[in-house]
């Protein structure tokens, strides 16, 4: 099945924040990846925008070397390579102050697709909006893409969303969460808005519940100042976990359009009841298998912060009313893992005599790695012996149809920064998702805050405390086993 690349018209993006991490290794390696592959045309521009003192060369050069570092040597033929040096260029500039603004409306042309991708930290989104502004370089369909975390509660997302709207409109502001942008999570709305299979057994009656796991192997790593601010509710739950649950949940929007999709995204989360204190797990990680525990990484010896959490949602809808959504999300796991689980209930009644209790229906979807989707259903084991049930999971993913194309499809970051380039919003939080999201999160991280005990200890490569297993066990469940 060949892919089709449909290119993108012309645009300017600038990437402040270009010689930073993050579009060392994401963003400029996904954007090269885009050319190479001819969706974006070669009359496209890419300013890199940062405090290094550097120029065009020295920029092009850091970039070379990134893609180097990042990418596989097989996509980095000279050719390619060189072409896409030839469409980036580079302006000095200070966030805060006034140095290199006027360099940089020099730069932007008219009649194009401006993009100003905020690849700086949270506390530098209000300055760069203002001068954006007042130095008149964003034109009138700019778009800008902000970065999580966005915001640290719902006070603060409610301010830096106020900040963006001083100067730019709701449509014009894509807030990025790289999980949306997975193959997967797309082709989860395919498999249950494009199939008559799977939506009339989507609710309480026919769907036990949901469990939705991502499972870091990583500890904080250079991050610990941040994440000890942040943990594992602020920095993993309020956003991806929230954002995956609403897909699963979300009633079918009239289109695949940016505003009816995210209208009934919103109304998930407005739906999400309060979490009972007994139905969270905090954890954090001990030292084990010469991995150092979350306290020494954060070099806060008393920290209270929670490297895991685990947790039993309840969505109060006509819809999902008695199934509940477990989320588990924690670092220095035993594997690296990111998957939604729709456990099916089991028939009603059985009439195989042999039937000794096989799994119910499961729809399992495979973000990270190995991105796929399969479902587990009930056949008899060929071969004579009687009646005797297996189950067996239907590959769903059709990987081998789609070949060695797969392999090289576009990445998360790549998918959605195409998006804004083509004025898509569907796969980005609108502002008032993000604030409903957090005045969900907010209560239950005041909760633990004023309470101030210690989360629960786990050792490094394990599932997390055992008490998130008895948070299933005590209904009767029990998670996935973390096997990718
Ligand atoms: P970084 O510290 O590696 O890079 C920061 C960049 O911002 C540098 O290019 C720096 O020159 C520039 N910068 C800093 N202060 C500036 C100023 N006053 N004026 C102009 N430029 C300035 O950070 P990063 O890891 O690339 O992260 C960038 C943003 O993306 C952050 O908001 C972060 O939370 C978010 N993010 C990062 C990752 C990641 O994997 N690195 C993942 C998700 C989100």
């Amino acid at each position: 099945m060949a892919s089709r690349v449909i290119p993108v018209e012309a645009f300017d993006l600038v990437i402040f924040g270009g010689t930073g991490d993050l579009a060392r290794r994401k963003i400029l390696p996904g954007l090269y990846r885009r050319f190479r592959d001819g969706q974006i045309p070669p009359e496209a521009r890419i300013v890199g925008a940062a405090r290094t003192e550097i120029d065009d060369a020295g920029f092009r050069a850091l970039v070379e070397a990134a893609l180097k570092e990042f990418l596989p040597a097989r996509l980095c033929e000279r050719e390619s390579v060189e072409a896409f040096l030839g469409i980036l260029g580079y302006v000095p500039i200070d966030a805060k102050g006034e140095a290199g603004w006027p360099e940089l409306k020099a730069r932007m042309r008219e009649g194009v697709v401006q993009a100003f991708y905020f690849s700086v930290g949270p506390s530098l989104f209000g300055a760069l909006a203002e001068r954006l502004h007042r130095h008149e370089i964003a034109g009138e369909g700019a778009r800008i893409v902000v970065e999580k975390p966005f915001g640290h509660n719902l006070e603060t997302a409610r301010a830096l969303n106020a900040t963006l709207a001083e100067h730019f409109d709701e449509h014009q502001i894509y807030r990025i969460d790289h999980y949306l942008g997975k193959e997967t999570v797309q082709n989860l709305m395919a498999v249950r808005f494009a199939n008559m299979l799977f939506e009339p057994l989507w609710k309480n009656q026919y769907v036990d519940h949901v469990q939705i796991t991502v499972a870091e192997t990583v500890g904080v790593g250079g991050r610990g100042a941040y994440y000890d601010q942040a943990g594992a509710m602020r920095d993993m739950v309020q956003n991806h976990l929230m954002q995956l649950l609403c897909l699963i949940a979300m009633e079918p929007p009239a289109r695949f359009e940016p505003d009816a999709v995210r209208d009934e995204k919103l109304k998930v989360i407005r739906a999400l009841e309060p979490v009972a204190p007994g139905d969270i797990v905090r954890g954090q990680y001990r030292a084990a298998g010469g991995m150092a525990s979350y306290r020494d990484d954060v070099e806060n010896p008393e920290s209270l912060t929670e490297s895991f959490v685990a947790m039993k949602v309840k969505v109060a809808n006509w819809r999902w009313n008695g199934t509940p959504f477990y989320l588990r999300t924690g670092k220095r796991m035993k594997a690296r893992l990111s998957e939604i689980i729709v456990r099916f209930k089991e028939p009603p009644h059985s009439i195989f005599e042999e039937d000794t209790g096989h799994r119910a229906n499961e729809l399992r979807i495979r973000l990270q790695p190995n991105e796929g989707m399969d479902l587990t259903v009930t056949i008899k084991e060929p071969g004579p012996g009687g009646m005797r049930l297996v189950d067996v999971p239907l590959d769903m993913t059709f990987a081998e149809a789609l070949g060695a194309e797969a392999a090289d499809a576009p990445d998360a970051y790549e998918r959605l920064i195409m998006d804004v380039i083509r004025g898509n919003q569907t796969l980005f939080m609108r502002g008032d998702e993000v604030e409903a999201a957090w005045a969900w999160t907010d209560p239950i991280i005041a909760a633990w805050e004023k309470r101030e005990d210690a989360p629960l200890p786990y050792e490094c490569g394990s599932t997390g405390p055992e008490e998130a297993a008895i948070l299933l066990h005590r209904d009767g469940r029990r998670w996935g086993d973390l096997t990718p």
